[in-house]
């Protein structure tokens, strides 16, 4: 079997036996209307009542101040980790990222497909209350984050702080008084800081800030591996504002203000693209000197892909081995090989090899920016963000012996006798 060449091979629907997600069958559903009175959060707008501390989703209290800069929605790992709200989660203590959202009761004004957060769900949930990578996001006063994180931030177990700025016309603004406010009382060398950007509403000069007031490494959320797949899902497809192209551009200012290694792109599998063509683009970053940041598409409630199906965990497997060969060993997508319909075939490494890495387990864990164990261990560790604990996908901690049977089981590797 050779490389492919096509860009996108289309494959049977239907077929129970298909083992990844093709893309004829990854149709968003369209948006609805949404009802005058819920557009743009007007009924959260009509109160007037006070935010009083931290926010817990569905607790149905419309308070139109709660809002960035003064506010920020954080994940549930992040909320149990600072001691905000109880909770334990299957297999890790707490998590290492400290994940940050901008918040505004008229929420984040772009669409995309498979996004809790989009703006279509106005028509059904308050921003305050909506589900983002499968758990809710309390808000909470900035004040009260950095005032828990500064009493012994060299100490403290976040290993990384990202700021997600979401769509909005505010967003960089809030996002530099974040910022500021952040590095102002936490030195950055102690938590340093990520951006994952917007930037269909950036600037050169906006990278260049954030760079200025001490970000680390400056993301993109490409999430999308083709720009077909990009438009279908974040752009027009879904009355959305994103391009590619904007992206691409905002991207490669990053490269240039932040440098090697300081910044790289999220990207979500099994949406509809090819494991060549997913492939093919992590190595394009990896030549840029930037890196992947991985995401298992998982059916988001709510949201306009909630009826599809998630990743099949064969297809996840082989493109989160493949591309951590791409991204930490040094491997090149023209050393792999790919079978007619895009699927990874060869990995391009002796078999003992691949044995040994399979073994580390290190592949399997959750893909993002550096904490402080070790360059491709990532602080972002995002529990269950792209799974549920009884099939994971991204493993937040170090898989065990166990895990580890199960994934060889789905890379279809099986353990080699001694
Ligand atoms: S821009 Fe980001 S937060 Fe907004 S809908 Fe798209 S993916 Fe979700």
């Amino acid at each position: 079997m050779s490389c492919i060449e096509h860009k996108t091979q289309p494959a049977p629907i239907g077929d129970d036996a298909l083992d990844f997600n093709p893309f004829d069958a990854m149709e968003p559903r369209a948006p609805l209307k949404t009802p005058t009175d819920r557009k743009n959060g007007k009924h959260v707008k009509a109160n007037d009542i006070p935010p009083q501390g931290v926010y817990l989703p569905n607790n149905n209290i419309l308070a139109p101040h709660m809002k960035s800069p003064e506010y920020v929605q954080l994940s549930t790992a992040a909320a149990i980790t600072l001691g905000i709200m109880g909770g334990r989660m299957y297999g890790c203590e707490c998590t290492r990222c400290l994940n940050l959202l901008l918040t505004y009761p008229e929420g984040c004004r772009a669409n995309c497909a498979y996004c809790g957060l989009a703006r279509h769900r106005e028509a059904e949930r308050d921003y305050a209350d909506r589900n983002f990578i499968r758990v809710d996001w309390p808000a909470v006063p900035m004040a009260d984050i950095i005032d828990i994180v500064a009493k012994d931030a060299a100490s403290s177990p976040f290993h990384r702080m990202c700021i997600s700025m979401i769509t909005h016309p505010r967003s960089e603004d809030d996002t530099f008084t974040v910022l500021e406010q952040w590095t102002d009382r936490i030195d950055p060398d102690a938590i340093p800081v990520s951006i994952l950007s917007n930037p269909t509403t950036m600037s050169r000069e906006d990278v260049k800030r954030t760079k200025d007031l001490g970000a680390d490494i400056f993301t993109v959320a490409l999430d999308a591996a083709t720009p077909e797949l990009f438009d279908r899902t974040r752009g027009k497809g879904v009355q959305s504002p994103h391009k590619w192209s904007k992206y691409w551009e905002i991207m490669l200012e990053a490269r240039d203000i932040f440098g090697p290694q300081k910044f790289g792109a999220h990207i979500i599998v099994g949406m509809g693209e090819t494991e060549y063509e997913v492939l093919n683009l992590v190595q394009e970053l990896v030549d840029l000197g930037g890196h992947s940041h991985m995401f298992c598409f998982f059916p988001e409630q709510g949201s306009l892909m909630d009826h599809l199906p998630a990743t099949p965990r064969d297809q996840w497997r082989r493109v989160q081995l493949a591309r951590y060969l791409l991204d930490y060993r040094g491997v090149r997508v023209e050393q792999m090989r790919f079978d007619e319909l895009g699927r990874v075939t060869d990995y391009g490494i002796p078999a003992s090899e691949l044995a040994d890495i399979i073994e580390e387990g290190i592949a399997f864990r959750t893909s993002g920016c550096p904490g402080k164990f070790q360059d491709d261990i990532s602080a972002c560790d995002r529990p269950y963000g792209d799974s549920p604990p009884s099939d994971i996908a991204s493993y937040p901690f170090q898989p065990k012996k166990k895990d580890l049977k199960r994934i060889r089981k789905q890379l279809d590797i099986p353990v080699t006798l001694e």
